[in-house]
């Protein structure tokens, strides 16, 4: 592609309403334009990698075995009555008329769809194992489309639905799209985990998310430094041993707090650390139940912890008046000894003896406080956030915690939809069976935001080259110099031919302002053609990333250029 025939609108500035260095990076780089909020056309130069993605993508799925279909944009409210959730799934769901006043939604995903494909054209066990994809564009009105790609309302996903015969060949289907997840990430040339994550109060069920690993990623999580495990902090478990709480020591008694109410001002006050105080939460239940959580001073609840020990969806901090009718103290005072609320603690508080808990009274703690002796808990669990520096729940290694962006969810769904809409097939009995279903999604330009968020510097991003828009940049520092343009335009040409995406850039500009557009656009590979080189008889190469400048030969750059690229997208 030479660059003055083609539409790639780079911007010097950063737009205001972007927030995140993607959405900064894709609008300046001419990736992307915001039609309306969450909704964006896909620019020539972004659609390419897009475009990347998804090939990768559809090759691993095909590997898999997977079969690819095209479902409509446009559901009937029938199908979406079937399965409960026309009125289950609140505003998200785009609902609209056509013109005869038959209810229509914009599918936000597709399970109602698939199912019913499947419960017409399926009727034996021996049409199983069978997975169907897309790569569709899905519509979700979000509360708050946000991060230009990243949640959008309008945006492209490739999801999949397994359907087998029983549990065992459902986890087999989950576990070969597990692998064939693994390998589109690494083959984007991404750094990824792939963690466990909550799959909702119901339980039982598994369930994955994978995670690019970036410092601006809204979801906190952990692995272990030395096996496989790794997990959303939202559901990492932590494991301790045995338990012993230790002996009493100390007398319990009061000690006057003033205005103290956070755990820092108390132990700065008390001259101790945050690890000798415990915590008492009162926390209020979707289910109207009110009840206490102790935890260790320094650290966090994990509220979906909570939530599944109690049987609720939900658990939220009781208000200030809440507070007070419980404890008969304004909050920061909250403690266990005389609390007439169900008690829920921490195990690692089950190790503790002589700590220091509010007082249930304005301005004071108590200090000395021991289990049993002083007060009893009704419930000992695992309740708190797991940190860096936790034990690995399987082998005891280190956890190491690190910010990630969800693109992708591998998800094993049971028979919600096989039954409610009733997809069954014949086993070898002869006898209905209903199908028991995964699904698995993967957003298209979540990923592409995701490569940017996790690779780009000050001056621009800089793309894995196997979703990298063009793999070549060819900069012609002089475009009216007959021996640039002829070496640039050979140069192009003989990439091109041998399967090298290259991106000319034959504009009249300086050439100052070139190498800076060729930085924020991120192509990996760029080569300067100018005449000093070529006096020389050389071509310059720097590699995006490393900023790593070498001299090409201009008889050999193009083999040499050839095989680095093949080099790179062999090696994953
Ligand atoms: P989130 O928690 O981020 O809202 P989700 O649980 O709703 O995600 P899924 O229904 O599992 O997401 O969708 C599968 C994949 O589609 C996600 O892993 C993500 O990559 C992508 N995706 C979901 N919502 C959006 C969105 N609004 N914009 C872009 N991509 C999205
Ligand atoms: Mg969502």
């Amino acid at each position: 592609m030479r660059w003055s025939e083609y539409l790639l609108p780079t911007l010097k500035e950063t737009p205001a309403d972007a927030e995140v260095v993607s959405h900064q990076l894709m609008m300046r780089a001419g990736m992307i334009r915001k039609v309306a909020a969450g909704i964006y056309n896909y620019m020539p130069f972004g659609l390419r990698s897009i475009r990347k993605v998804e090939t990768i993508v559809r090759e691993e799925l095909d590997r898999a075995g997977a079969i690819e279909v095209l479902m409509p944009m446009a559901n009937p409210a029938e199908l979406w009555q079937e399965s409960g959730r026309w009125e289950k799934y609140g505003k998200e769901l785009l609902r609209f008329k056509d013109r005869k006043d038959a209810d229509f939604c914009m599918g936000p995903t597709h399970e109602e769809v698939v199912t019913d494909i499947v419960r017409n054209t399926v009727r034996s066990y021996r049409q199983l194992p069978l997975n169907l994809y897309q790569i569709q564009t899905k519509f979700r009105d979000e509360i708050r489309p946000r991060f230009g790609l990243m949640r959008g309302r309008e945006f492209i996903m490739k999801d999949a639905y397994s359907f087998d015969l029983d549990d065992a060949g459902a986890d087999a289907s989950y576990t070969k799209m597990y692998q064939a997840y693994r390998r589109i990430f690494a083959r984007c040339g991404l750094k990824f985990r792939a963690v466990e994550a909550d799959s909702g109060a119901i339980g039982g069920s598994f369930s994955h998310e994978f995670m690019v690993l970036a410092e601006s990623g809204e979801d906190g999580i952990v692995s272990c430094d030395s096996c496989e495990y790794a997990a959303n902090v939202e559901k990492a478990e932590i494991r301790m041993g045995d338990v012993v709480t230790p002996a009493a020591a100390e007398e319990l008694r009061k000690v006057e707090t003033p205005a103290r109410k956070t755990i820092e001002d108390v132990a700065l006050f008390l001259e101790t650390s945050p690890q000798r105080l415990v915590k008492t939460l009162i926390v209020e239940t979707d289910t109207d139940e009110t009840v206490a959580v102790l935890l260790r001073g320094d650290r966090e609840l994990n509220e979906i912890k909570l939530a599944h020990r109690l049987g609720c969806t939900w658990i939220t901090l009781a208000p200030e008046e809440k507070v007070l009718k419980v404890t008969g103290a304004p909050s920061g005072f909250a403690g266990p000894v005389g609390l007439k609320v169900r008690i829920l603690a921490d195990l690692e508080v089950q190790g503790m003896a002589d700590f220091i808990t509010g007082a249930n009274e304005k301005d004071t703690h108590f200090a000395g406080v021991n289990l049993g002796r002083d007060f009893t808990v009704d419930t000992f669990a695992d309740l708190r956030q797991a940190v860096n520096g936790d034990p690995c729940p399987r082998c005891g290694g280190k956890l190491e915690s690190w910010r990630g962006i969800e693109v992708g969810h591998v998800f094993k769904l049971g028979t919600k939809y096989s039954e409610s809409m009733g997809a069954t097939v014949l086993d070898d009995q002869g006898k209905d069976r209903t199908l028991v279903m995964g699904c698995y999604g993967i957003g298209i330009g979540r990923t592409v935001a995701s490569a940017i968020e996790q690779n780009h510097d000050e001056n621009g991003i800089i793309f894995p080259l196997p979703i990298a828009p063009f793999h070549v940049v060819v900069t012609m520092v002089n475009p009216n110099d007959d021996s640039v343009r002829d070496a640039a335009e050979k140069l192009y040409a003989d990439l091109q031919a041998a399967g090298v995406e290259t991106l000319l850039d034959d504009r009249d500009e300086r050439p100052g302002s070139k190498f800076k557009d060729a930085d924020l656009i991120g192509i990996p590979l760029r080569v300067t053609v100018g005449a000093r080189g070529l006096k020389e008889g050389n071509l310059e190469l720097q590699e995006r990333q490393s900023g790593e400048r070498t001299l090409l030969p201009v008889g050999e750059a193009a083999t040499l250029l050839v095989e680095q690229v093949r080099a790179a997208l062999a090696a994953r």
